[in-house]
């Protein structure tokens, strides 16, 4: 016997069938099933389901940096407080919305001066140009040119809000297409049918924070959940679903099931694609599945605590990093710029020079990461250079043209 599809309920042939992204591709999804939807159904749901889905979890694919199968997430446009238009990227990094180009006519000809928010950027903007002056060096002009980093004067707000019916249908497909894969009939799961099928079917999910469902999460992990559990001693089809770490929601797929018990999860990483072993508790009865319908297992404290677990670790690790950054870029621009002669020992005059340069590169960053004023900032600078230009005379006193490595920088 064929299958029907879980969209317009007619037979799937092999002619007619397609593989279904259990988790839409769009936040990072890789395991399809087969045996589920139409070639043509599949794209209508995903054209209008999957993409609502995509679009409200799309911040959240920039922030912790999708690895998607295919293509990458599309860069978001968002306005600070401050009215800054940018560009969110991969890693919730912020870019030029759009270059500025600079054009002179000098005595021998033509100057442009280009400033883009990324080197892809500005390759596009020199290439663009060469097609009317063949004569620039496009790989060459991009080589020599000035990479700053800059911070923001205003702050971004993320819409991180989820939900509708379009996204809730596509969240319930995902729990449905577990079920499949795990060999429960989709044809006993009613509730998920009659919402899929229907443009006025009851959703047949809820919001749950009130506890955590997952033993043992992982911490600081922001992974995609979807759990199945069929158990005929209640007849609930009971589903999980859970988009990074955050988005976690309780599915009832079907009532008076007298099947075989079943039950599945698939989890996985999407900033690699790792897949996860999770368990997940789904031993809800018909009374706490409408107490999750009423919104009654959603609350405020619990979002808060989910948001905090996965966003805290993550954005640490990100100051972290753009810390590191910035040492790093204001210690070499110092020895770049301190005029000392390689491979002679660093003079006195020579470590002031590049505690000068250190501090006014370093400055902005500590400004931007503390909230302090210019002068305060700088002041830290160059207490911090103090320290580790101790570090550094005790590790590097010995000449040598590069006197030290990335891992001697940091006060010890
Ligand atoms: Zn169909």
């Amino acid at each position: 016997m064929n299958p029907t599809c879980v969209y317009c309920g007619l037979e799937i042939t092999p002619e007619t069938d397609s593989d279904e992204h259990m988790i839409s591709e769009a936040v990072g999804g890789r395991r399809t099933v087969r045996g589920f939807l139409h070639g043509p159904c599949n794209n209508e749901t995903g054209r209008i389901w999957d993409a609502e889905l995509g679009e409200q979890l799309r911040s959240l694919a920039l922030l912790f940096s999708v690895k998607r199968q295919r293509g990458q997430t599309p860069r978001m446009p968002i306005t600070t407080t401050a009215g800054e238009a940018f560009l969110l990227g991969p890693g919730g990094g912020l870019e030029m919305a759009r270059p500025e180009i600079r054009h002179a006519r000098t005595a021998t000809g033509e100057t442009f001066q280009v400033a883009a928010g990324s080197v892809a950027m500005a390759r596009q903007v020199l290439e663009g140009k060469k097609r009317k002056h063949p004569g620039i060096d496009v790989e060459a002009t991009l080589a020599s040119a000035e990479i700053r980093h800059t911070y923001a004067q205003g702050a971004v707000h993320l819409d991180l809000g989820f939900g509708g019916e379009m996204s809730g249908r596509s969240l319930v497909k995902s729990a449905l297409a577990l079920a499949h894969e795990a060999g429960i009939p989709t044809e006993k799961c009613g509730d998920a049918l009659n919402y899929l099928r229907g443009a006025n079917g009851e959703p047949c999910f809820g919001f749950y924070y009130v506890d955590d469902l997952i033993a043992a999460r992982p911490a600081g992990v922001p992974f995609h959940c979807v759990a199945v559990e069929a158990t005929p001693a209640s007849g609930l089809i009971l589903g999980y679903v859970e988009f990074f770490g955050l988005h976690r929601a309780v599915v009832c797929l079907g009532r008076r099931y007298t099947g075989k018990a079943a039950r599945r999860v698939y989890a996985l990483d999407p900033r690699s694609g790792t897949e996860l072993k999770l368990s997940v508790r789904l031993n809800f009865d018909e009374t706490a599945v409408a107490a999750i319908y009423n919104c009654e297992r959603d609350e405020t404290a619990g979002r808060e605590a989910a948001f905090a677990s996965v966003f805290e670790p993550v954005l640490q690790a990100q100051r972290e990093k753009e810390r590191d950054r910035a040492i790093r870029e204001a210690i070499r621009y110092a020895w770049d710029n301190c005029g000392a002669v390689p491979d002679t020992l660093l003079t006195v005059a020579d470590f002031d020079v590049m505690r000068r340069l250190f501090a006014d590169r370093m400055a902005p960053w500590l400004q931007h990461a503390t909230g302090c004023t210019e002068e305060s900032a700088h002041r830290q600078a160059i207490a911090f250079f103090v320290q580790v230009q101790r570090n550094l005379l005790s590790r590097h006193a010995r000449p040598s043209g590069k006197p030290f490595s990335d891992e001697s920088i940091g006060p010890t």
